[in-house]
């Protein structure tokens, strides 16, 4: 199977529709959704619903959508970041919600080879940075392609033995990673909806399991269009602006 992933899609209605119309001409077999549909963006009930849509083999949830369904309070969040899902929560319909609330949190296994989380395999609101954090989570893996997003970075960290390299996108926002048969990977597609290397385009990656390719992809959407409907909504102007710097 061919698997589009999917992460940190914000709310960015914009970002998303750019991906799918990316993909369109690329056949791939079922989305992953490694969580955080909502949160930031302005646009929860149109992403939520394209999701959705999508039919995801596996979608999982993200601290985002914890809060914005009312499973915990922002108490973690900080200023901006509360006021954006509190919005959310305003905003989402009860059906959309309830679609959120019902969202199982990862790690999820996707077949024999690959699993799913939304920050790590040891915890869903861990982050992986860096090799350091990459080897606590490799312990922890059972399958030998785990996907994981939350830190809206796109890299692909391989332990080949006891030595872990960590994989950069060259400047087109491109990799390609081939899966060894005894090495183990985790991937992170980058951030649909808010990325934050620096790059503004919408990250996003396509995994396949038979012939073991692994790539990750960026798309330029018109960030202007998801700039204007967060500053329509009355959300923090800064969420506006991070999008234009990809930060
Ligand atoms: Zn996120």
């Amino acid at each position: 199977m061919r698997y589009l992933v999917l992460s940190d899609l914000h709310a960015n209605l914009q970002a998303l529709e750019a991906v799918m119309g990316a993909v369109r001409a690329d056949p791939y077999d079922r989305v992953l959704v490694l969580g955080d549909l909502v949160g930031y963006g302005a646009s929860p009930n149109e992403v939520v619903e394209m999701v959705r849509a999508m039919d995801p083999l596996v979608a999982i949830r993200g601290n985002h959508d914890r809060v914005a369904c009312g499973i915990e309070a922002p108490d973690e969040f900080n200023a901006m970041a509360r006021q954006a899902v509190l919005w959310t929560v305003k905003s989402l319909t009860p059906d959309n919600r309830d679609y959120l609330r019902a969202l199982p949190s990862g790690p999820l296994p996707v077949g024999s080879k690959i699993e799913a989380c939304h920050g790590s395999p040891i915890d869903e609101d861990e982050y992986i940075f860096d090799g350091a954090d990459a080897a606590m989570a490799f312990d922890r893996v059972m399958r030998p392609v785990c996907l994981f997003g939350h830190t809206h970075l796109p890299v692909v960290f391989v332990r080949e033995r006891h030595r872990i390299e960590a994989h950069l996108a060259d400047e087109g926002g491109r990799l390609t990673v081939d899966v060894e048969p005894d090495n183990w990977y985790l991937v992170n597609p980058g951030s649909v909806g808010q990325p934050r290397d620096g790059d503004p385009r919408a990250g996003f990656a396509l995994v396949d399991d038979e012939s073991g390719e692994i790539e990750l992809r960026r798309i330029p959407y018109p960030v202007e269009l998801a700039q204007q409907a967060i500053r329509d909504a009355g959300l923090p102007l800064a969420l506006a602006n991070r999008l234009g710097a990809g930060r």
